[in-house]
């Protein structure tokens, strides 16, 4: 494999708990290649709520998803990681020297002396409307599956496709600064919250945001991979043109282990099962952290998160040089690099 791939520790998610264990292991003295099939890192904080507050962080009173995630690779970066974005590792391999053999869908081979698998409730990624040319006009074509920055829809004509949570909030959240929003739903109902669902209907009503219903998504039409209009269409084939700069798609969210299930390890209903105090998984050298470990009364939090990655990593070092003995050291002792 490419020498340039070979690390201390390989950290399959750059969620919030991915990043923090970047930390750690720098602090350690450990470097970290950290892989996300998202292109961005951040995880669930980045990629479902980045604007909303987040309450119990320690010593944060409240810090948005972003920031938090903002705050966590600033962190980081003095141990300079290498990030692998856009790529799903889908192979994991044990070797007969201990190490590990990473590889993932773009090809991308990685050599690492121990894993941390902090990967969330696995890989996620959209359900996608079933429509033809989707791919094409995905990205700064006008498809967009998350939102990142409101400000991105200012004066822009917006079509909002769905009828739960993710629709509805954010129909709320754009129409005051997109130029028009338009909901497009196969029915009346939604199935959200009752007081967004009236907050949207009242909207409507004022004329704030137009309702298309009971529409379904058809099909999409622009010029050079640009969005103009999204073609919509009812049970019965009556067809509707609706003029448009970005189309959000909120099918809900598939999480899936995907690979890492066939990694040899030890899964208990879709998570990976540790020993609390190492979180080693059945594998030695294979660690999991966050969401995607589990163990009598686990706490699905970021700050238990947190936790578990300083654990894993101290546990990850000594697999990595079994016969040193290590002592325990405050970070206010050893400092961080360039502070
Ligand atoms: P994730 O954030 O899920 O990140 C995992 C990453 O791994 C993903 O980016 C994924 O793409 C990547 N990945 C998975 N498999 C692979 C693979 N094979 N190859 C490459 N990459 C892979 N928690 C709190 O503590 N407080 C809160 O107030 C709070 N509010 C929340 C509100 C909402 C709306 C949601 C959805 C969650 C909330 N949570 C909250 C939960 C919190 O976001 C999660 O506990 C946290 O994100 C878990 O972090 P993680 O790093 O373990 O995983």
């Amino acid at each position: 494999s490419d020498a340039s791939n070979s690390t201390d520790i390989a950290i399959i998610g750059a969620g919030p708990v991915g990043l923090f264990a970047v930390f750690e292991a720098g602090m350690l003295g450990l470097k970290s290649h950290v892989i996300d099939a998202l292109d961005m890192v951040g995880g669930q904080c980045s990629a479902l709520y980045p604007e909303k507050p987040i309450f119990d962080i320690p010593a944060h009173p409240q810090i948005a998803g972003q920031d938090l995630i903002d705050q966590l690779a600033k962190q980081a970066e003095p141990f300079e990681p290498t990030y692998h974005l856009g790529q799903q590792v889908i192979k994991l391999e044990k070797r007969d020297d201990g190490r590990f053999t990473l590889e993932t869908n773009t090809g991308t081979v990685i050599d690492a002396g121990a894993v941390v698998i902090a990967a969330g409730c696995g890989a996620f990624g959209p359900n996608k409307p079933p429509m033809d040319g989707l791919e094409d006009y995905e990205g700064s074509g006008g498809v967009q599956y998350y939102v990142k920055r409101r400000a991105d829809f200012a004066g822009k004509k917006v079509v909002i496709a769905g009828g739960g949570d993710s629709a509805v909030d954010w129909a709320l959240s754009l129409h005051d600064v997109a130029e028009k929003v338009m909901v497009v739903h196969r029915r009346p109902k939604f199935r959200a919250a009752p007081d967004s669902s009236a907050k949207l209907q009242a909207l409507a009503e004022a004329g704030k945001i137009e309702m298309v219903i009971p529409y379904q998504l058809k099909g999409l039409k622009g010029e050079n991979g640009k969005l103009s209009h999204v073609v919509v269409a009812t049970l019965k084939g009556e067809e509707l043109d609706l003029e448009a700069d970005h189309l959000l798609p909120f099918f809900g969210l598939a999480m899936e282990l995907g690979p890492i299930a066939d990694w040899g390890l030890n899964l208990e209903k879709n998570h990976i099962g540790v020993t609390q105090g190492t979180m080693q998984t059945s594998v030695p050298g294979i660690f999991a952290i966050g969401d995607i470990a589990t163990y009598e009364h686990k706490l699905k939090l970021i700050l238990s998160g947190f936790a578990e990655g300083a654990s894993a990593i101290h546990a990850a070092r000594s697999y990595l040089f079994p016969d040193k003995e290590f002592h325990f050291e405050y970070s206010t002792t050893t400092g961080v690099p360039n502070e």
